[in-house]
């Protein structure tokens, strides 16, 4: 294997995401709008209308981004908004898109204003203007570009300004997978894995993965590799409970960080409330990350309460953490 097959064969994921859209689970209202805007844009032979994706992490935002330009039959540019620190940085992407291709901007709240301004003049008018040299020897370089389609993908809808926000002709929120849409996709990526997994295991660990694809298939790959050592590769219900307990995978789906969180709020700040940055501190983990990764799900189960006076443990996090919340 090239040192490029092995990098790409390293990723967890390999070989799982679809590839098209119909081998995609759930979201079926967001593929039907999508089918129809890629039928109507291939039709008129135009560059498809930008997209933006807004949810949390692992529910399909870069799966769309790659799925999208396989059905147009055309390419993929991948960048992060991280990495745009400087309209410099954006240059090689916009001037690399070919006719009709895919520029993917993960994380695109974190981009710059500065870079921002940049991507207005590309999205409306497939065009940037470059300032090259300062002061008096400044000149401005107009560059024209091959009429491409941005797709954007964020977990914080909110912090995009309302002009960048407005340039996306097409917004879908993705929204959390039922137990169901969860089930059929750990029960498919099995079969892709060549692992024998009964309906109850797969529903066991379909239940213990967030409502969110990537975790399912993450479990999914730890389940394989403890039954390959313990069972001989067949996975029942107990093989599916065992190994999840193994690694700190509750009942409820949630990891040793989303316990730890609960923990936090429950033992040191007595249930709430208590301000996010407090909570982070004591953990010792970015707000940021809890923002994205921890309480999303959290808020969603109802185990804690988003109030104006910060995060709140509710009864259920009480019972799920096996704690008695405190009179006052
Ligand atoms: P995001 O970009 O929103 O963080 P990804 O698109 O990277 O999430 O999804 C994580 C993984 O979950 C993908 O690699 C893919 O294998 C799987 N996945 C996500 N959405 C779906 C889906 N609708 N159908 C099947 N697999 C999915």
């Amino acid at each position: 294997a090239s040192p490029q097959e092995i990098i790409r064969g390293a990723e967890p994921d390999s070989g799982l995401r679809p590839r098209r859209l119909d081998e995609m689970v759930g979201q079926q209202d967001v593929i039907e709008r999508l089918k129809i805007a890629i039928d109507a844009a291939l039709g008129r032979g135009e560059p498809l209308g930008h997209i933006l994706f807004d949810g949390p992490p692992g529910l399909g935002k870069t799966t769309f981004a790659t799925v999208i330009p396989a059905e147009m039959g055309t390419t993929v540019q991948m960048a992060n908004g991280a990495g745009l620190t400087a309209p410099k940085d954006l240059v090689p992407y916009l001037t690399n898109v070919s006719a009709h291709s895919v520029l993917f901007i993960d994380e695109i709240h974190r981009i710059p204003k500065a870079v921002e301004e940049y991507l207005y003049t590309a999205m409306e008018d497939f065009r940037i203007d470059i300032v090259l040299g300062e002061g008096v020897n400044a000149r401005t370089l107009n560059l024209e570009l091959q009429p491409f389609t941005l797709i954007g993908a964020t977990t914080r809808a909110g912090m995009l300004s309302a002009p960048l926000r407005d340039r996306f002709q097409i917004r879908e929120h993705l929204g959390w997978y039922t137990q169901e849409q969860l089930c059929q996709l750990v029960q498919r990526n099995a079969n892709k894995l060549s692992m024998s997994v009964n309906d109850a295991a797969a529903n066991e660990i379909a239940r213990r993965s967030r409502s969110t694809p990537r975790l399912a298939n993450n479990r999914l790959h730890w389940v394989r590799d403890y039954a390959q050592i313990k069972t001989k590769g067949d996975v029942s219900l107990g093989v599916a409970r065992d190994s999840l307990d193994m690694i700190g995978i509750d009942k409820l789906g949630l990891d040793k960080q989303d316990r730890n969180y609960l923990d936090t709020l429950i033992r040191v700040f007595a249930g709430g409330p208590a301000g996010l940055d407090a909570i982070a501190h004591t953990m010792n983990v970015s707000g940021d990350t809890l923002e994205d990764e921890v309480e999303p799900f959290l808020l969603r189960s109802e185990l804690i309460l988003r109030t104006r006076r910060g995060r709140m443990a509710t009864g259920k996090a009480f019972t799920h953490m096996k704690r008695v919340p405190v009179k006052n």
